[in-house]
């Protein structure tokens, strides 16, 4: 039906249409995190913030049923049955299992745009920089299925860098450390653009498990994956702690069928993590090693900014800064820096045209 405005036969510009539909339209910026996704809906706010996790029932015949998705799923890790699986689609910063990492970024869009959708959406997706190209085009083709009009992707530690509000644009080096749950991104960007960019499978999920291995060893107990993540950020710190903390954890000896309180100590869990963390350091020395020495000249005056769930830990800014002996700073939000990054992008066509990977 031809609008009000337009004479009968006389279509609406096109460029026209298209600023007015982006205008109204309601589009999204999304992280899409190895532990947690974040959607922003344009002109509303953070609208989703949800664990990157799905339960599945598998069927007899082997069909998958979706039983939750998100924080409900989360809460069901280390406590289902034989016949359901809890799956983290994108553990390792790359998508282990498509159909349900497809499945899982639908649900959260759709929860994003309610039950109507108005327009196509525009959609920025952030990216690990080590995804291949069948992955992105996973990820690109789920945007799409659900009604996306436009769809870019753009490197994560290139949005958690906007997102901290690093000057991305201009020619000098800034360095982001993006630590997630199963990657850590070190960048360096000038000019808008990957001056030096590394995906390591080290982040939160590899302190967990070292905390996991080491109480297996020392105490001959077993806890789980949640427990681990918990006791991590409750009492872990990196470097050593001048004060000792003793504490309880309900844990099942390796000999013993029933759940036990056992007395570990704040020392155990450092040293635990020391090892992914000494990681981190030896990966950010080689990374400033690798960079151009006019950029590397600028960051050693600017210092580095940490970003993702990672740079949380207890005392990782000034262990970090010591070790490698240049200021360390944390974003103000560094669980969201990627997500508010990627927002920006959405008001900046310009600036979106200069990171999209597409
Ligand atoms: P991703 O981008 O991969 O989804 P996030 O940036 O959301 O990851 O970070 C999730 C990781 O951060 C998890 O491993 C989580 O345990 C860890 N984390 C969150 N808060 C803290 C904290 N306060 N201390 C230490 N680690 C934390
Ligand atoms: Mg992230």
């Amino acid at each position: 039906m031809g609008s009000v405005f337009t004479p009968v036969g006389q279509s609406v510009p096109r460029s026209f249409s298209r600023r007015l539909s982006r205008k109204f339209s309601k589009d999204l910026a999304i992280d899409l995190g190895t532990a947690n996704t974040l959607v922003y809906r344009r002109g509303e706010g953070l609208v989703c913030n949800e664990p990157s996790v799905v339960a599945v029932r598998q069927s007899p015949g082997g069909e998958q049923r979706i039983l939750a998705i998100g924080a409900e799923a989360k809460k069901m890790l280390g406590r289902v049955p034989s016949a359901i699986s809890v799956i983290r689609p994108i553990r390792d910063g790359v998508i282990s299992d498509f159909e349900v990492a497809q499945m899982m970024l639908r649900h959260f869009i759709k929860k994003a745009c309610g039950p109507r959708s108005l327009s196509r959406p525009r959609i920025v997706i952030c990216v690990p920089s080590g995804s291949t190209s069948i992955e992105k085009r996973a990820v690109a083709e789920s945007a799409t299925s659900v009604g996306a009009g436009e769809v870019h992707l753009v490197d994560q530690a290139i949005a958690a860098a906007i997102g901290a509000g690093l000057p991305v644009t201009e020619p000098a080096g800034n360095m982001m450390v993006d630590i997630g749950g199963g990657t850590t991104e070190i960048a360096v960007i000038s000019l808008s653009g990957l001056v030096y960019s590394q995906s390591l499978r080290i982040g939160g999920d590899k302190f967990d498990e070292a905390i996991i291995q080491l109480l297996r060893r020392r105490y001959n107990i077993q806890i789980g994956e949640r427990t681990a993540e918990i006791v991590k950020i409750m009492v872990g710190s990196a470097g050593c702690d001048t004060e000792v903390e003793t504490f309880d954890i309900k844990a099942r000896y390796l000999t013993a069928r029933e759940p036990r309180a056992v007395k570990i100590t704040s020392a155990d869990i450092n040293e635990a993590i020391a090892g992914p963390i000494a990681q981190l350091v030896e990966a950010v020395r080689l990374a400033l090693e690798e960079t151009p020495p006019e950029l590397a000249g600028d960051i050693a005056l600017k210092g580095i900014t940490f970003a993702g769930g990672g740079a949380l830990l207890r005392n990782l800014d000034t262990y970090m800064s010591r070790e490698i002996g240049l200021p360390v700073s944390i974003s103000s939000d560094p669980l969201k820096a990627a997500v508010l990054g990627a927002s920006r992008l959405l008001e900046d066509s310009t600036l979106l045209s200069m990171v999209s990977m597409n």
